[in-house]
C-alpha cells in the first residue's frame, strides 16, 4: 500500500489551492492555433514597454559571468538601494521577487499556533506564505473594496506576528492615505511586523499614496516590501526588496536561499535603478492608459474600482468566468479573480495605447454592445 501523500502533507497545505497566473501568450497561441503576435495579454500587471536599453546592456555584460554563482550578498545593488531609498544597506533585504521576500517573512517569523493577519481581496501569496508554515489566517472584511484598516486591527491578538497590507492593493487597485497608515501604524502593538507591500508605488508617486519609507525611522516593526517586476519592466527576471529595520533584516538573512537572487536579476536591478527616465515615462504611459481605460469603459456603460496601480478591476455585472473565456476567443488576455471572492470582475493591467483600444474594442464585443 502507498502512502496518500495529500493527507500526509502538513493542514494548512493540504487547504492551500495553487496560486493561478496570468495565461501566457504562447500557450493561447497553441490553443486557439494562431500566431502570438495576434494576441495582447493584460493579465499580470507587467510593464507593457519592456525593459530599458540599460538594462539590456548590463545583462549583455553578466553573461560571461554565468559560470559562478552570484553575490549572495547583493554588495552593489543594495548599496544603490539603500542610496535611491536614503536607508543603510543593512536595513535591504533582496528578495527573488518581492514574493519571496513574503515568503521569508513567513518563515522567520510563523508558525503553527501564530497568525497572520490580512484583508479579504488582499494579494493571493498572503493566504499562501501563510498557511505554508502552518500559521492560521485571520481575514478582516474589505470595505468598498480596499482594506479597512481599524477591522485588521480588530483581528489582532496576542498570537499575531505579521500583518500584510498592499498599498495600492491587488487586484482591488484600492489604496489609503498617509493619515490612515499613521493612525494604523500607532496602533499596531510593537511585537507585530507591518508587512507593507508597495509593489506598484513607482506609479503612485505625486499622489496621495503614502511611501512606506517615511515611517520606517518610527517604527522598527515596519517592513516596507517592493519589486522591480511591475514599474521597472523586470518581472521575469525575479528581484524584489524589503526594507526594514536591521535587525529584522539580519533575522530574514538568515533564512532566506544564499543565492536567491541570480547575477543576471542583480545587474540589470542595479541597471534599472539607474534609467529614472524611464520609469517616469512608465509612470506617465499609465496614468494616460488609465484614462483611456475609464473613458472606454464610460461608454460601455460598465462600472469600475477606482485604482492607484498599473491594473484596474472591472465590474461586468455579472459572472465574469464567461466573458474572460471569450475574450480568450478573441486573443485578448486578462485576469478573473474569483479565486479573490470577486465573482463579477475582471482585472485587467493597463497596456500600451493600441492594446487597451483592443481590448476595449473586444469587451464590447462579447457583451453584445459594439
Ligand atoms: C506583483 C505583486 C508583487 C510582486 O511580485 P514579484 O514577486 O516581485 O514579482 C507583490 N505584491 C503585490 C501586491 C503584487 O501585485
Amino acid at each position: 500500500m502507498s502512502g496518500d501523500f495529500l493527507a500526509l502533507a502538513q493542514p494548512g497545505v493540504q487547504k492551500l489551492s495553487p496560486y493561478v497566473p496570468g495565461k501566457p501568450v504562447d500557450e493561447l497561441a497553441r490553443e486557439l492555433g494562431i500566431d502570438p503576435a495576434r494576441i495582447i495579454k493584460l493579465a499580470s500587471n507587467e510593464n507593457p514597454s519592456g525593459p530599458g536599453p540599460n538594462v539590456l546592456k548590463a545583462l549583455n555584460d553578466a553573461l560571461a559571468e554565468l559560470t559562478r554563482y552570484p553575490d549572495g550578498n547583493g554588495f552593489e545593488l543594495k548599496q544603490r538601494l539603500s542610496q535611491a531609498c536614503g536607508v543603510n544597506a543593512e536595513q535591504v533585504t533582496l528578495g527573488n521577487g518581492s514574493n519571496d521576500i513574503l515568503e521569508i517573512v513567513a518563515r522567520a517569523y510563523l508558525a503553527p499556533g501564530l497568525n497572520a493577519v490580512f484583508s479579504e481581496h488582499a494579494f493571493a501569496i498572503y493566504p499562501i506564505v501563510t498557511q505554508a508554515v502552518g500559521a492560521r489566517a485571520h481575514v478582516a472584511k474589505a470595505r468598498n473594496w480596499g482594506h479597512d484598516l481599524p477591522a485588521m486591527l480588530a483581528l489582532i491578538d496576542s498570537h499575531t506576528r505579521v500583518v500584510f497590507i498592499a498599498n495600492p492593493n491587488n487586484p482591488t487597485g484600492t489604496w489609503f492615505g498617509a493619515d490612515a497608515l499613521a493612525d494604523f501604524l500607532a496602533q499596531v502593538p510593537k511585537n507585530v511586523l507591518v508587512v507593507l507591500d508597495e509593489a506598484y508605488i513607482e506609479y503612485a508617486e505625486g499622489t496621495d499614496l503614502p511611501d512606506g519609507l517615511d515611517f520606517l525611522n518610527d517604527y522598527p516593526n515596519l517592513l516596507v516590501s517592493r519589486t522591480f517586476s511591475k514599474a521597472y519592466g523586470l518581472a521575469s527576471l525575479r528581484v524584489g526588496y524589503a526594507l526594514s529595520s536591521p535587525v529584522v533584516a539580519d533575522v530574514l538573512n538568515r533564512v532566506r536561499q544564499p543565492f536567491n537572487v541570480n547575477s543576471l536579476a542583480l545587474a540589470a536591478a542595479c541597471a534599472a535603478l539607474d534609467d529614472t527616465d524611464y520609469v517616469a515615462q512608465s509612470r506617465r504611459s499609465n496614468a494616460s492608459g488609465m484614462q483611456q481605460m475609464e473613458a472606454g469603459l464610460r461608454r460601455i456603460g460598465l462600472g469600475w474600482i477606482p485604482s492607484r496601480a498599473n491594473f484596474i478591476a472591472v465590474d461586468l455585472g455579472q459572472e465574469a468566468a464567461p466573458v474572460y473565456e471569450a475574450l480568450l476567443r478573441e486573443g485578448v488576455i486578462v485576469r478573473p479573480v474569483g479565486g479573490y471572492g470577486m465573482p463579477n470582475h475582471l482585472r485587467v493591467s493597463i497596456g500600451l495605447p493600441a492594446e487597451n483600444k483592443r481590448f476595449l474594442e473586444a469587451l464590447s464585443k462579447v457583451l453584445g454592445r459594439g
